[in-house]
């Protein structure tokens, strides 16, 4: 999608620190970490949320969930993480591209804010 900043890094027009990239998702540092690592994971396919998922995303759904582990190996993370992904205006959803927050190397409390 042309005017997506989520498509754009993806594409490589708007420089991001990638972690990780292959044909299908790419990685990258989120540039408001809220942990000493805070990565994004997105389908290179353009998908706004989880609200715009069809039937012919589960196997892309899938492989990203089967990723997080391969990424939380990467980025060093050791001791558990967590895995955010805000859809809508209450969750406050800021890119409409959808996304998987990855963060670690913290403690995180419960209930999120
Ligand atoms: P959300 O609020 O769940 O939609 O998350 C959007 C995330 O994208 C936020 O954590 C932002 O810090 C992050 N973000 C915004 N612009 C960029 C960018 N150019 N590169 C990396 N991360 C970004
Ligand atoms: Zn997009």
């Amino acid at each position: 999608m042309s005017d997506c900043l989520f498509c754009g890094i993806a594409n490589h027009e708007i420089p991001s620190e990638i972690v990780y990239e292959d044909d299908k998702i790419c990685v990258y540092k989120d540039i408001q970490p809220q942990a000493p690592v805070h990565v994004l994971m997105i389908p290179k396919k353009h998908i706004a949320s989880l609200d715009d998922t069809t039937d012919e995303d589960q196997e892309l759904l899938g492989y990203m969930m089967c990723k997080v582990k391969d990424i939380v190996k990467l980025m060093g993370i050791t001791d558990g993480y967590r895995v955010v992904s805000n859809n809508g205006d209450d969750a406050q959803q800021t890119v409409k591209h959808l996304h998987l927050h990855i963060l670690g190397k913290r403690k995180f409390t419960w209930p999120p804010g």
